[in-house]
C-alpha cells in the first residue's frame, strides 16, 4: 500500500459529501485517492452534519446556516478531527475544495446566504494552515498531481 502524502476533500474524489449530496468528478483527484495517495476526508460530516445538510456561511465568529441554525461547534470539531487526521498519518498537505466554508484556501462566501464571494479561508483550512500543513485546492494542484492530470 502506498504511503498517504494528502489530505483531501472527500468531494474531490466523487464522494457525495456536499452539503447537497453531490460530488464532483475530478479522475486524477480521484485516483490519487484510490491509488492511496491521499486520504479522503470530509470536516462537515467529520463534525457530525449528515449529508445532505443545511449550507452555511461564516459570518464573524460563527458558522451559520440562512435559517439562523448555529454550525460553529461541528465546523470546529470538523476542522479538529482533520487534524487529527493529518498527525495519525504524517500528512503535510492537503488539497482542499475551494469555496467552501469549511475546505475553501483563497475565498468563501460573505455570511449573508446571497452568493457573494469575499476572500477568506474556511474553518478546517484555517486550522489546517495555521497548523504548518501546505495547502492546495482543485484549481492549484501539486505540481507532481497537476502533472498527471494534463
Ligand atoms: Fe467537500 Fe469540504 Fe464541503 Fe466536505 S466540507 S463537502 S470535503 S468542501
Amino acid at each position: 500500500m502506498a504511503q498517504p502524502k494528502y489530505l483531501i476533500s472527500a468531494c474531490l474524489c466523487g464522494i457525495c459529501s456536499r452539503y447537497d449530496g453531490g460530488s464532483f468528478d475530478y479522475p486524477a483527484l480521484r485516483q490519487l485517492a484510490e491509488a492511496g495517495l491521499a486520504i479522503p476526508f470530509c470536516p462537515e460530516q467529520a463534525g457530525g452534519l449528515s449529508t445532505p445538510r443545511k449550507p452555511c456561511e461564516i459570518a464573524g465568529d460563527r458558522v451559520m446556516a440562512a435559517d439562523g441554525t448555529d454550525c460553529t461547534a461541528q465546523y470546529r470539531l470538523g476542522a479538529e478531527e482533520a487534524l487529527a487526521v493529518c498527525r495519525k498519518y504524517g500528512l503535510a498537505a492537503a488539497i482542499l475544495k475551494e469555496g467552501s466554508p469549511s475546505c475553501g484556501s483563497h475565498r468563501i462566501r460573505d455570511g449573508s446566504h446571497t452568493g457573494r464571494k469575499i476572500p477568506g479561508m474556511g474553518i478546517t483550512a484555517a486550522l489546517l494552515a495555521k497548523e504548518g500543513v501546505v495547502l492546495y485546492t482543485e484549481e492549484a494542484l501539486p505540481p507532481e498531481v497537476a502533472e498527471n492530470n494534463r
